[in-house]
């Protein structure tokens, strides 16, 4: 049958609609997917920033490899994977992706350097690679004292991942150097010698102390463990109360005088505080509520696993929910109860 004007016209207008619906469709879902790749990429890079700020080379790697993947030629992913590399200790494998790639600048000759100049004081020293530390020296300290280090080091490591019932992913950096002589007057206040700073920095001539070294280095090293327990921020007398808990040398100190410093205070940095006096407060009353922490969680040697446990839980709940949660406390109630 043979079809009138209008109906072929009716069908022509049908045609011309549905082509222009199919295109509209194809354009608005590749707008879709070009966006939601834009937005995975953002998340992506997001999560990556966090990764690399705390050290947690693992996550670091894997996301940057990933973005790599969408964009290899892009020179900042590069030096990142290298610093990556780098970073956990894989200082061959450093070298080798450097020279792989089609640029050079400041940054990557410094990797390189650094990685050949580590590996030759390693062989120099006669030290084997650590499973869980990568070790960095400053000055030239003698081997007797880095094998010390290194050996307390693994110590307090195993007794740590034991107590927390947590390993660590990532290789810890060490730091080991040879402190200046002291010029100040008068002692030097203890918590300077040996730091935490997302590298475990700590002066070898201590190694010469005993009794000084191991409460030194359960403390630097607690830090590191928490830090490797979450990646969010966490107020200061939760992190200082666990390390001296742990290095359990000021365990003996009497109440300090004066009224108890507010939360703010303990919450804020302690390093701001120039007096001793009002350091020495506030790491006293650190102390004390995590001890009440513990307390509430419990007791006991599982304590321990609770708190990292609430410390993995913190980056997505936050402190005060994660607290609660585990603790069935908050901060204000501690400080409250050690008053
Ligand atoms: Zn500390």
């Amino acid at each position: 049958m043979r079809k009138n004007g209008k109906q072929a016209y009716m069908g022509t207008r049908i045609v011309v609609v549905l082509t222009c619906f199919i295109f509209a469709a194809f354009f608005f879902i590749t707008y879709l997917k070009k966006s939601s790749d834009f937005e995975n990429r953002e998340t992506l890079i997001l999560e990556t920033n966090d990764c690399l700020a705390a050290g947690d080379w693992n996550c670091a790697e894997k996301n940057v490899r990933t973005l790599l993947n969408a964009t290899p030629n892009d020179t900042n992913l590069q030096l990142h994977l290298a610093g990556i590399l780098f970073e956990q200790g894989r200082y061959k494998e450093c070298v080798y992706y450097i020279q792989s790639l089609n640029f050079k600048n400041k940054d990557l000759d410094y990797l390189v350097e650094k990685s050949s100049l580590l590996e030759q004081e390693m062989e120099k020293l006669g030290v084997e690679k650590s499973m869980h530390f990568r070790l960095e020296f400053d000055g030239s300290p003698a081997k007797k004292d880095v094998m010390e280090a290194l050996a307390v080091l693994e110590v307090a490591f195993d007794s740590l991942s034991d107590l927390f019932g947590f390993v660590p992913e990532n290789k810890m950096c060490v730091v080991l150097y040879q402190e200046k002589e002291h010029q100040g007057v008068g002692p030097r206040p203890e918590w300077v010698g040996a730091i935490f700073d997302g590298k475990l920095r700590i002066p070898v001539n201590m190694m010469a102390y005993r009794e000084v070294y191991r409460p030194v280095i359960f403390h630097e090293l607690t830090h590191a463990f928490v830090r490797s327990m979450t990646r969010a921020e966490l107020p200061f007398w939760l992190n200082e109360g666990i390390a001296q808990v742990i290095d359990a040398s000021h365990n003996n100190d009497e109440r300090p005088k004066g009224a108890a410093p507010n939360l703010k205070t303990l919450t804020e940095q302690f390093v701001k505080h120039n007096s001793s006096e009002m350091a020495t407060k506030l790491y006293w009353y650190s102390q004390k509520m995590v001890e009440e922490l513990l307390i509430f969680g419990g007791g006991g040697k599982e304590v321990f696993r609770k708190f990292a446990q609430c410390m993995q839980d913190v980056h997505q709940l936050g402190f005060d929910v994660a607290l609660r949660k585990h603790f069935a406390v908050t901060s204000e109630k501690l400080l409250e109860s050690v008053r």
